[in-house]
């Protein structure tokens, strides 16, 4: 169902009025997690004035310890979803477990799956029968045919509405949180019909790489990018040194004008 070989055109997917894929290009930004009402009203002002068409914000946070933050949950899905409807734009946070599905979908536009969850099979089956459409996360050791073969299992679950996302895989090199994989773009265009966006953020983990990185994204042929944007990132819960002020953002949107 995935692959370029029974489905020649280029798959679109709507998020509310955002088409993604094609000829579309799309921005999604916001914060890592929504962490209150004030700061996620703040990224979604400042995403709406740059130019982005999508609002991101975790609630559900998969962290490496569970001592960090953890996201607010149920209470930060529904400060998402008026902080969207506030600035009419549609909103994406992530689901981690079946028991969430129904409560994220309720509340969100689009559901995403972490990197760490790329292979949760039985997750990707549920997501199959959501009714929203997932962006699918690269798993941090994953290769392309494994990643490809998870949107399968939600297209073979009955949800034929899948984007997928480069963010990023482990490598020996410690001068990024994680290498992009800028090939992944390409290759996947060429096996997929699914859109590919990539979210440099989670990828570089320095906020100052993000600006080229998404010059490059867009100049490989993504159909958009996914930036964490923090009002001040210095005192962010998670993800403070890859998120965007909000002035570094607007540079950001500026330089990559040209392909929106
Ligand atoms: C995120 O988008 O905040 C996130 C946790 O991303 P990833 O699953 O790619 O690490
Ligand atoms: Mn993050």
């Amino acid at each position: 169902l995935a692959s370029r070989l029974n489905h020649i055109e280029d798959s679109l997917v709507s998020v509310n009025e955002v088409v993604i894929g094609g000829d579309h290009r799309t921005v999604i930004a916001g914060p890592c997690a929504v962490e209150s009402e004030g700061q996620i009203m703040e990224c979604a002002a400042q995403a709406k004035q740059q130019g982005a068409h999508i609002l991101r914000g975790g609630c559900f946070k998969p962290r490496s310890s569970p001592y960090s933050f953890q996201g607010m949950g149920v209470e930060g899905l529904k400060l998402l979803e008026n902080a969207g409807k506030e600035y009419g734009l549609p909103v994406v946070t992530e689901v981690m477990a079946i028991d969430q599905v129904e409560v994220v979908a309720k509340h969100s536009d689009l559901l995403q799956v972490g990197a760490r969850n790329m292979q949760n099979f039985d997750l990707l089956r549920a997501l199959g029968k959501a009714g929203k459409p997932v962006v699918l996360k690269r798993g941090l050791m994953a290769t392309i045919d494994e990643w490809l073969s998870s949107a399968e299992y939600v297209m073979a679950h009955g949800n034929r509405d899948v984007i997928l996302c480069e963010r990023g895989i482990r490598s020996f090199d410690q001068s990024t949180r994680n290498t992009l994989d800028i090939s992944a773009v390409p290759v996947v265009k060429e096996r997929s019909h699914l859109p590919v966006i990539v979210d440099p953020s989670h990828a570089a983990g320095k906020w100052q790489y993000i600006l080229d990185l998404s010059r490059a994204s867009f100049a490989v042929g993504a159909h958009g990018i996914m930036i964490e944007i923090h009002p001040k990132p210095e005192e962010a819960l998670s993800d403070g040194p890859q998120s965007l002020k909000f002035d570094r953002f607007e540079a950001l949107m500026l330089a990559v004008s040209p392909w929106l």
